[in-house]
């Protein structure tokens, strides 16, 4: 999945430019910067590249979440239903505007289920957060349907799933506002940044205009701009956008290989009958940066777990189930509702009640699940040994 792995004189060449210069700031300094202005460059391969009308380029992934949340009015009294198998990200962009998580199932897709979420639906639901894992998409038709249908926003967490598509078009462009994260492991870097896509205008601007203080951008210089609402500071560098501006001219490389790579490994795996693969809503729209498969059940793929690490090649292939950074079961900070700052008493204790649900589908779900990250660095003779190694653990489990 990571660009970092293929760093080059391209990333070199677009940093030492703005390293030329020394304008290391995106907004004014229009003489000094000598016409370089990575960022807005970086906005318009965006939304080249994904087919948006608008970007908004920010300091990272969780920051695109929480602006994209405030350019849609989305905060106090408001249900954001997300899933439970996901970034820690998504649950803490949500409170950071003072919005409730609502936690609900995933299914074989590993995203949301879309009967969970309608069952999770009240009238205080406000958006409905799908998260793009590990490459592949929700179900955006069934998901676009409960929106039209209860006057929903849909907002798509599509940070790690840059590149991948749905029906033709680009993953983070669908909803009302979609996201990506450029953070150091994902399938394009800046480094660290993240952007908000849309089609609204008006979103835009607020995008605009949150992540820089409320700065309406509209002064002659920073100074006369006027700031129509309170904003925070989640703006990127010159630096960072100038990485990104190599990586994604190399994106569709990344991704071919990817592509192949995954392709190559499956092969392998397929030769175990036991073995199923994630559901995939629309095939051809896979990012390919991770490929997710299924045992019979968990004992199975505990034994799988436990023999992969006494082998010393567990690396690579995540049992997302015991992770502490992505599936609900280890949130224990967020079962106690654990901050720093207090939460209004209301807030605390929907969070609370939130995360201790049970989640007994994602459970059978998760508990069965490994997903294996691919990588652009592998050749085919490392796939072949991959692939080979693991089919020889998993028999050897199923086996016994
Ligand atoms: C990486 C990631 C984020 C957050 O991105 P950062 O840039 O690391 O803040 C959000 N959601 C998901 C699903 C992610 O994988």
């Amino acid at each position: 999945m990571p660009g970092y792995e293929l760093w080059s004189d391209h990333e070199r060449k677009e940093v030492n430019e703005v390293l030329e210069t020394g304008i290391l700031m995106r907004y004014g300094f229009d003489g000094p910067r000598k016409g370089i202005w990575k960022s807005k460059e970086l906005e318009a391969a965006i939304n080249q590249r994904f087919g948006c009308q608008y970007s908004q380029l920010v300091s990272s992934g969780t920051a695109a979440l929480t602006t994209a949340m405030s350019a849609l009015g989305i905060g106090y009294g408001d249900e954001v239903i997300t899933p439970a198998f996901t970034f820690v990200a998504s649950f803490e962009a949500i409170l950071s505007v003072g919005a409730e998580p609502v936690l609900v199932d995933v299914d074989e897709t590993l995203t949301l289920n879309p009967e969970a979420v309608r069952k999770a639906i009240t009238p205080r639901t406000k958006a409905i957060m799908p998260v793009h894992m590990c490459g592949s998409m929700a179900d955006m038709d069934a998901l676009q349907a409960l929106c039209k249908e209860h006057h929903l926003l849909l907002l798509e967490d599509a940070c790690q799933s840059i590149g991948g598509t749905y029906k033709g078009r680009s993953l983070g462009t669908i909803g009302d506002a979609g996201t990506f994260s450029f953070d150091f492991v994902k399938t394009m870097t800046c480094a660290e940044g993240g952007v908000v896509m849309t089609n609204n205008a008006d979103v835009y601007t607020k995008c605009d205009g949150y992540s820089d203080h409320g700065h309406d951008h509209l002064g002659a210089d920073r100074g006369a701009d006027l700031h129509p609402f309170i904003g925070y500071n989640f703006r990127i560098s010159e630096l960072h956008s100038a990485v990104g501006l190599a990586q994604i001219k190399r994106l569709d490389e990344f991704l071919s290989i990817q592509k192949k790579n995954h392709g190559l490994l499956k092969s392998y795996l397929q030769q175990v009958p036991e073995i199923s693969f994630r559901r995939i809503p629309d095939p051809a729209g896979d990012s390919c940066s991770f490929l997710c498969w299924f045992l019979p059940d968990e004992n199975k793929t505990r034994a799988v777990v436990n023999e992969l690490k006494a082998q010393g090649i567990l690396a690579g292939n995540f049992y997302w189930f015991d992770n502490n950074w992505h599936y609900i079961r280890k949130w224990d900070h967020l079962k106690q509702a654990i901050t720093l700052n207090a939460l209004s008493p209301e807030l605390k204790a929907r969070v609370t009640e939130q995360a201790n649900k049970e989640f007994a589908a994602s459970d059978a779900i998760m508990s069965r699940c490994i997903c294996t990250s691919i990588s652009l660095l592998w050749t085919e003779e490392q796939i072949r040994e991959k692939g080979e190694k693991l089919v020889e653990v998993i028999r050897k489990v199923l086996g016994a």
